[in-house]
């Protein structure tokens, strides 16, 4: 089956839990929310919770929220929060007047912090962290009562409003719900609901140095917003009891639901926003935007089309099992929108000169090509033809194997969009490397074909030497040499070193320079490239290879 025609599988259980709870009524309307911290850039993991989210809306209509996790002022900036923003914009989704932070909620938050600790619920706890961390058990042993869990209510809410009041250090206490210390689930041994931070926040300021943890901000954010399905990745199956003994305990204005999906896993590359974190500060890359980052950043500046990526996230599917979906997957997937969407433009990436011994000299003309064969409202432009021209280094051999069709002593090949030529004469240097061909040309072939009938082999492409820009062209291999990187402990370890080749003087048909192309176009025979968002000069990436050349198809 050819790439075109792969069927576009949709698995996704939560469309079927959504659709479930329209048709009996439990609610009238769906609410959703994506919730990244702002710690880092988002990646193709946060890419499938976004169209998750915003998709099952898109779906069966009701909202989505954007809320920002942010209850760690020690790890979460601006740039982050901007960052977020773009890209769920650039993918496609909008939130309108649904832009959220759990740091809108401080106030209520600690309003029914002090509501459990009336409930004789939660207690602060005077343990260091390595205390609590030896008396919390093990996934065989129940954990040890503080000896602070039997503090009276009195006591507990004035510590609490005291720690608010900013009367202790990091780390001298915290607050701890007062759940069960020998449950067989250890996030219910009484878990720390506030930590105390003395870092300003980048929105709230100084205004708190008490700061909730992601279980108790999380599921009462959502009850505040009314969330009905707060969809989240597996890892927190288990955190699901605390979520809803806290909305149970607490006077919430909604019930939401918590649900699980399998994160999304591909092969060769990382998606983890430590370890991405990691390679841009200690340089493994050129920044958050790399193309060779998996972050939406890189994906942008590396061509990739927001459509391939939301038909990606469709195609992998969504499940409770874990799996690692192929990276050929997702390359497929851009392949296949580029091709109906990218212009075409002919460029020589490891140029050979060719000499059209018979074209006149000082001579030009235009020539007819087609902008996009799959999509005819693409239209033509014109492309200038003379008497030297480039061609790629790969496409001429001096002693050809049998199956090699392209140019060689005697062959005629044609030239998309041009002429037949026959290669003459090879000229090489003092050292033997040929540097030009000598060839001649059939001026009854132009447009292609030969008005005998006569058939060649193989169609190559072509840009005329004086009329060609000269750009450089970044071509990206993967991230990792290895499809599970980080498997033996050390990630940068299995970075790969030939994830970057520099060609520094590619020929470009001269359109591409006038041309300000901010859109992902086909190189002939190529592959996918767009010009570089940030380089000044004339820098293309390639975004994806094609899997195969016309050589071999026509
Ligand atoms: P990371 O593990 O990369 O740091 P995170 O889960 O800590 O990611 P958040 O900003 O908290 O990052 O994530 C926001 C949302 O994106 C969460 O609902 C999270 O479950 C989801 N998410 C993160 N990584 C993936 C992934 N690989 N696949 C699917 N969803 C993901
Ligand atoms: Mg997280």
């Amino acid at each position: 089956m050819s790439e075109t025609e792969a069927p576009v599988v949709v698995n996704n259980f939560l469309r079927d839990i959504v659709s479930a709870d329209l048709a009996s009524g439990k609610h009238k309307e769906i609410v959703t929310r994506f919730p990244p911290e702002p710690n880092g850039y988002l990646h193709l993991g946060h890419a499938k919770a976004i169209c998750i989210n915003f998709g099952l809306v898109e779906e069966f209509g009701g909202r989505c929220h954007l809320r920002y996790d942010d209850t760690n002022p020690a790890k979460e900036e601006q740039e982050y929060i901007d960052a977020i923003e773009a890209d769920v914009r650039w993918l496609g989704f909008d939130w309108g007047r649904h832009l959220y932070h759990a740091s809108d909620y401080f106030e209520q938050l600690y309003l029914w912090a002090e509501t459990l600790i009336e409930k004789g619920l939660a207690y602060v706890d005077d343990q260091t962290p390595d205390e609590m961390r030896l008396n919390r058990g093990t996934l065989t042993e129940a954990g040890k009562p503080s000896p602070f869990r039997e503090r009276a209510v009195a006591e507990n809410l004035d510590l609490f409003r005291r720690m608010k009041a900013g009367e202790f250090p990091n780390g001298a206490r915290t607050l701890r719900a007062k759940i069960d210390m020998a449950s067989g689930n250890i996030n219910l041994r009484d878990p720390v609901l506030y930590r105390i931070i003395h870092t300003p926040h980048p929105r709230t300021g100084t205004t708190w140095c008490i700061f909730p943890m992601y279980d108790y901000a999380h599921g009462q954010s959502d009850a505040l917003e009314h969330v009905t399905h707060s969809l989240c990745t597996l890892e927190y199956d288990d955190h699901r009891p605390l979520y809803d003994w806290l909305l149970e305990q607490l006077p919430v204005p909604a019930r939401p639901r918590q649900y699980e999906f399998a994160r999304l896993n591909m092969t060769y590359t990382v998606l983890s926003k430590r370890s991405l974190t990691q390679f841009v500060k200690e340089g493994h890359v050129d920044g958050w935007d790399d193309p060779r980052m998996p972050t939406i950043a890189g994906m942008r500046r590396r061509g990739i089309p927001p459509e391939a990526i939301r038909d990606f996230v469709k195609r992998a599917g969504v499940a409770r099992a874990n799996s690692v979906v192929d990276i050929a997957m997702f390359d497929a997937a851009v392949r296949e929108y580029l091709n109906k969407a990218a212009s075409r433009y002919m460029a020589v990436l490891k140029p050979l000169k060719v000499v059209i011994e018979n074209y006149p000299e000082g001579q030009s003309e235009e020539l007819e090509a087609v902008n996009n064969p799959e999509d005819p409202s693409a239209g033509s432009r014109k492309v200038p033809f003379s008497r030297e021209l480039y061609i790629e280094q790969d496409d001429f051999m001096e002693n050809p194997p049998k199956k090699f069709f392209r140019l060689s002593p005697g062959m005629e090949v044609r030239l998309r969009y041009a002429y037949f030529i026959t290669c003459r004469e090879a000229i090489k240097d003092a050292a033997g490397n040929i540097v030009e061909l000598r060839c001649t040309y059939d001026p009854a072939t132009k447009g292609g074909n030969a008005p005998d009938g006569r058939k060649v082999k193989a169609t190559m492409h072509w840009v005329s030497a004086p009329h060609a820009v000269n750009a450089e062209v970044r071509i990206y291999n993967t991230l990792f040499s290895r499809p599970d990187p980080g498997a033996d402990g050390d990630v940068v370890k299995d970075l790969n070193p030939n994830s970057l080749e520099v060609i520094a003087d590619a020929k470009l048909e001269p359109v591409l320079a006038a041309r300000n192309e901010k859109t992902t176009v086909q190189f002939e025979r190529l592959g996918y490239f767009v010009r570089d968002s940030k380089a000044k000069g004339l820098v293309f990436n390639r975004t994806v290879g094609l899997r195969d050349s016309f050589a071999k198809a026509q």
